[in-house]
């Protein structure tokens, strides 16, 4: 069986990732443009006939920029929880109702011959979850948009073997920025996003051989860099003597482009 895991794009101006085998796929949210989409996907050789369907974390633009079109052009069935589609289905009014699929919150369900669980993250939308993926042996855990891995999220991200987990911003650059500073405490709150040193000590802290992928996504265009993000993780790692032997494989995320396909299984 194969298995291939594609960020197309990651971060506050949009995300969407691709997973798929060799007969299906599925998308994780629809941040871009339902043409970027497309575009980036036949560059990789995928066509959008084997997608079976798009999971969305919350009612954020950078997740659901291109859902209206996806469901009316492509009529790709989409899958997320009752609260999410409320606070999306207000103010988007042309998502074509024949797409829309309810799953529940921690509650497994089967797309594309992945068993996928959304679970709850605390975030500032109505509602929003992070994706859990089993595929085979292999689990993916994708969580995007959270201000702190809570209880009931920490479980989810610490199982798996792939894991796409925010890493939004430098906590010096975004204190040091031009943001004011009623948004720099959002962003910092338990409700907005993780910084890259939230991220690094988290991740010392759950590092295991079964972890075999890191990918620091939805990095922050204004308070953060790649280097920055990629720095804090090391630098965190060697302070608390923890070694990459090769075990683990990091990848920082493309803010507006694809990042190379990670193949999980060949
Ligand atoms: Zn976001
Ligand atoms: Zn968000």
């Amino acid at each position: 069986m194969k298995l291939n895991f594609c960020s197309l794009s990651s971060g506050s101006s949009g995300n969407c990732y691709y997973l798929g085998n060799e007969f299906h796929g599925i998308l994780i949210d629809a941040g871009i443009s339902a043409s970027s989409i497309r575009k980036f996907l036949r560059d990789m050789d995928i066509s959008m006939q084997t997608i079976m369907g798009v999971l969305i974390s919350h009612n954020h633009t950078d997740h659901i920029r291109g859902l209206e079109v996806l469901t009316r052009k492509n009529t790709l069935p989409a899958f997320t929880t009752h609260a999410i589609w409320r606070s999306i289905l207000s103010p988007q009014k042309n998502i074509s109702r024949d797409c829309i699929r309810e799953i529940g919150l921690q509650q497994k369900f089967h797309l594309a011959g992945f068993d996928i669980e959304a679970f709850p993250v605390c975030h500032d939308a109505p509602e929003t979850v992070g994706f859990h993926i089993c595929a085979g042996d292999k689990k993916i855990t994708i969580a995007t948009d959270l201000g702190h891995i809570c209880q009931t999220a920490a479980p989810y991200i610490k199982e798996a073997n792939l894991l796409v987990i925010e890493s939004n911003y430098d906590e010096q650059m975004l204190m040091n920025g031009r943001y004011p500073y009623y948004l720099k405490k959002r962003i910092q709150s338990d409700h907005g996003h993780l910084g890259n040193l939230q991220t690094s000590v988290f991740l010392a802290d759950i590092i295991n051989d079964n972890l075999s992928h890191i990918c620091l996504a939805h990095l922050s265009k204004n308070n953060n860099t790649p280097e920055k993000a990629l720095q804090t993780l090391q630098q965190t790692f060697s302070e608390k003597g923890i070694s990459l032997n090769g075990k683990h494989r990091i990848s920082v995320l493309n803010r507006n482009s694809p990042t190379g396909v990670i193949r999980l299984v060949e």
